[in-house]
């Protein structure tokens, strides 16, 4: 997307903003999610946490990145999340069919030359969604930055049907 297009798309979310704000229903809300819940997900499209676990905006923090993957982004987000703001349950839960199960990292390129090397990225690439997850719960269970009272979850979403299964990790 790019010139008038893009300004027209921004003009029109930014006008539904308006319309939200002038509303703004979460506005009493409390930042420490009252069950206490983290969430990590997968950023697909097709996702929305909160209701498909019968949640609603205030309960649980949601967490995403490609591939619901443990990195060390979202684990400097669960200290923060269960260290200042209370929360002592992690569920992590990928999904059927994501984008990152198989892509190879090797495709993906920095894009211009910026006057600088291009930062290192870890693309966290999977190819079994069972094996990735196991290997993510056990690197939460085993954090020192994670208390041993903390109960984490490895659940997988069927994107297909909405259902979870909850996998032998
Ligand atoms: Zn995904």
């Amino acid at each position: 997307m790019r010139g008038s297009s893009a300004t027209m798309f921004l003009d029109r979310l930014l006008a539904a903003n308006e319309r939200y704000a002038a509303g703004h229903p979460l506005a009493n809300l409390d930042a420490p999610p009252s069950e206490r819940l983290a969430i990590v997900t997968c950023m697909d499209a097709r996702i929305d946490p909160l209701p498909l676990l019968g949640l609603r905006p205030g309960q649980a923090h949601v967490l995403r990145n490609a591939g619901a993957r443990v990195t060390d982004d979202v684990l400097r987000s669960l200290v923060i999340s269960q260290q200042a703001l209370g929360t002592d349950v992690v569920i992590v839960m990928p999904h059927t069919s994501c984008g990152l199960l198989g892509l190879d990292p090797a495709t993906l390129h920095p894009r211009r030359a910026a006057g600088r090397p291009a930062t290192r990225l870890d693309f966290h690439p999977m190819s079994d969604l069972e094996a990735a997850l196991r290997q993510d719960i056990q690197s939460l269970r085993e954090s020192p930055w994670i208390g041993e009272n903390a109960e984490i979850h490895g659940l997988i979403l069927d994107t297909a049907t909405g259902y979870i299964v909850r996998p032998d990790l």
